[in-house]
Order: C-alpha cells, then sequence, then structure tokens
C-alpha cells in the first residue's frame, strides 16, 4: 500500500494569494491555491496528486453531470495562537463521505488516502488557512463519476477532489425559516441520509419559493405527514423547550452533522436534558406561543450556529425571544469556537493538527 501515498506534487508558478482581501471573504468564491487529486481507475485509486487548482477537462457524456453519482463533504480548518493549522474532525467527515459514496454505488476511500491528501494540500496551502475571528478554511472534498457513457449504470471510473477556500460567517444575521409543507427534501429509503449532490439540486426550487416569501431558509418536515421537523437547508435543528434540547433522530431521511454530534455531547456534559426524538410541528407552534420554546438554530459547519429569529408556518409568521437571551446556543458557539482554535481544552479528541 506504501506505493499508493505517493503523492506528486505540482506546486503553482503564480500564488493568488495577495489578491485576497482576508478581511473581507464571500463565502464559497476565493479558491486556494492547489487541489489534491485520485483517481479511480475501475481497480483501484491511483494517481495521487497535488496540483495547482484549475478548470477539469471533463467529455460531454460525463456520466456525473446527466446521472448525479457525485458526493460531497464539507469541513473547516482554523489556526490557534501559534499559526498552526487545525482541522475540525475530518475522521468524523471522511467516515460520512464513504457512507454517502455507498449509498450513490460510488467506490468508497480508503482512510490513509483521504488523510494523506487532506494533510499534504493543507501544509501546501496553509497562509490560506485565514486567523481572523469568524473566519475558517472551507474544504471541499467531493467523489464524482468520469465514465464517458450516457447509459445508466454505476460509472467504473471517478474522482476525488479537495479543495480548499477561505471563507467569512455563513449568515451575516439570524435566520428566518419557513416550515414546509409541500415539498419534501427525503424520503424514507431515498438518499436524505447522503451528501449526496442531486438532494441539493431538489431542494432549489421550494427553497426559492421560500425566500421569495421573505425566509432565508426552509425547515424541511417528514415527506408522509409534514407533521414532524426533519431539517433545514444544510443544517440540522434543535429547539429549546423548558430545559430540554430537542432534536430529530437520525434515519435515513436527516443527514447525520457532525456539528449536530458536537453540539449535543457539549450540552449533555453541561446538564442539558436532550431528546433525540420525533418533534412536531404543533408541539414547537404550542411552545412558542406559551412562552416555553426558549431557543431554536441551526447546527451546520458552514454556520456552525445558526440562531432562528422567525419562523413561518401556513401563512403566519411566529418570533422567537431575542438572540442575546439564549444562552445554551451562545454558550456552544462560543465553546466550539474556542475548540477549533485551540483556545479550549479538546476533551474528545476533536482537533487535528497538522
Ligand atoms: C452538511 C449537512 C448538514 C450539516 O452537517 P455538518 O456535518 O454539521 O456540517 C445538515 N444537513 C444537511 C442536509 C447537510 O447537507
Amino acid at each position: 500500500m506504501v506505493d499508493t501515498l505517493n503523492i506528486d506534487i505540482r506546486r503553482t508558478a503564480n500564488s493568488r494569494i495577495k489578491e485576497v482581501d482576508f478581511a473581507n471573504i464571500p463565502f464559497g468564491k476565493v479558491y486556494a491555491d492547489h487541489m489534491f487529486v485520485a483517481d479511480y481507475d475501475g481497480k483501484q485509486w491511483t494517481n495521487l496528486r497535488i496540483q495547482p487548482y484549475e478548470y477539469l477537462r471533463l467529455s460531454p457524456a460525463n456520466s456525473a453531470l446527466h446521472y448525479g453519482q457525485s458526493v460531497f463533504e464539507g469541513m473547516k480548518a482554523y489556526k490557534n495562537e501559534e499559526g498552526e493549522v487545525l482541522i475540525f474532525r475530518p475522521e468524523a467527515n471522511f467516515q460520512r463521505l464513504n457512507k454517502s459514496a455507498e449509498r450513490m454505488c460510488i467506490p468508497t476511500l480508503p482512510e490513509d488516502i483521504f488523510m494523506s491528501g487532506l494533510t499534504e494540500l493543507l501544509k501546501l496551502d496553509k497562509d490560506w488557512v485565514p486567523s481572523t475571528p469568524n473566519t475558517a478554511l472551507y474544504i471541499r472534498p467531493f467523489i464524482f463519476a468520469t465514465d464517458e457513457y450516457i447509459g445508466i449504470r454505476a460509472s467504473e471510473t471517478y474522482k476525488f477532489i479537495i479543495f480548499t477556500c477561505p471563507v467569512g460567517s455563513y449568515y451575516s444575521e439570524p435566520v428566518r425559516v419557513k416550515i414546509e409543507t409541500k415539498y419534501s427534501r427525503a424520503v424514507e429509503g431515498g438518499t436524505g441520509a447522503a451528501k449526496a449532490a442531486g438532494n441539493y439540486a431538489a431542494s432549489l426550487f421550494p427553497a426559492r419559493k421560500a425566500q421569495q416569501a421573505g425566509y432565508h431558509q426552509l425547515v424541511w418536515t417528514d415527506a408522509r405527514s409534514h407533521q414532524y421537523i426533519e431539517e433545514s437547508g444544510t443544517m440540522n435543528v434543535m429547539f429549546l423547550i423548558g430545559d430540554t434540547l430537542i432534536t430529530s433522530p437520525i434515519s435515513d431521511t436527516i443527514l447525520s452533522g457532525i456539528t449536530r454530534n458536537s453540539v449535543l455531547t457539549l450540552a449533555r456534559e453541561w446538564g442539558y436534558k436532550i431528546e433525540e426524538r420525533k418533534v412536531s410541528v404543533k408541539e414547537v407552534i404550542e411552545a412558542i406561543e406559551n412562552g416555553t420554546l426558549k431557543e431554536a438554530f441551526g447546527t451546520g459547519t458552514a454556520a456552525t450556529i445558526a440562531h432562528i429569529a422567525l419562523i413561518g408556518h401556513e401563512d403566519k409568521d411566529y418570533e422567537l425571544p431575542p438572540i442575546e437571551g439564549r444562552e445554551l446556543s451562545n454558550r456552544v458557539l462560543k465553546t466550539l469556537d474556542a475548540i477549533k482554535t485551540g483556545r479550549a481544552e479538546d476533551k474528545w479528541n476533536w482537533v487535528y493538527k497538522l
């Protein structure tokens, strides 16, 4: 196996880093100098390389473009006070990438290729990891089919790529969400638990309708009854009702968020009562109306915690309590930030140092 880990490195001759205004980074538009690439040749992952971030040459008959065999991940790297690079929970992302791959008939990736590709890439582009508050280097690993074939079957060949981009905050304000009761993101037996490209394409139309009505995001409900809350765009959702933190359980219609897991771990540690169970729309609305709903928030890598300011349901908008008074989510946000940047003890070994 040793020779598969020979990573061929071709450096850029023209670093673009000086063009970047790190004090003012738009989300997902600026890419670091290099990317890691590996090919699946039908038998194994080979041809490991780091090269300048550049366009790919693809056949118009590339099967991923037509039938969507494509899965992705998202994670972040930070700098500590010594300027060392810290990656938050990359092994968890690796495992989830392979779970998504299995669901989409994509060959899984050996852990050493994922981890060596990631670490070598970040060593080379470590100057791209920003260090100002609320910034990070977003890391996008993904695998997609590369067969030049328009029959429908699992592709024989694939590419695995990791590229990165420095990012600032994802949401600049608390979010207004609409509870979706017509369209569905995921069905039992479907692909909702996979970070598969097509899931996001399918969500765009209902999300756009919600945006046109003045909301930032949708909250999806179960496809069968639309009575139970599942998750939001690319976030899991949680509610603090009384002293109990409630979130829908992981199932095949819900993406198993790493931030979700981290938040539950912290809240449990702090003595909150936690319930991973079905949460109905009715229960949430009633809790808003009788004043027992204290906090509602989304959890995900992009935003970490997105406070929910308002929930819309069937032509009615419900205002939630002010953000300043939200003890749990504000504490989670602060604590996770401190752990990720090496300023707080990393009890659960979440941080991977380069
Ligand atoms: C990525 C994602 C999440 C959040 O997962 P994290 O690991 O916390 O970033 C939640 N829901 C969906 C649908 C997602 O794609």
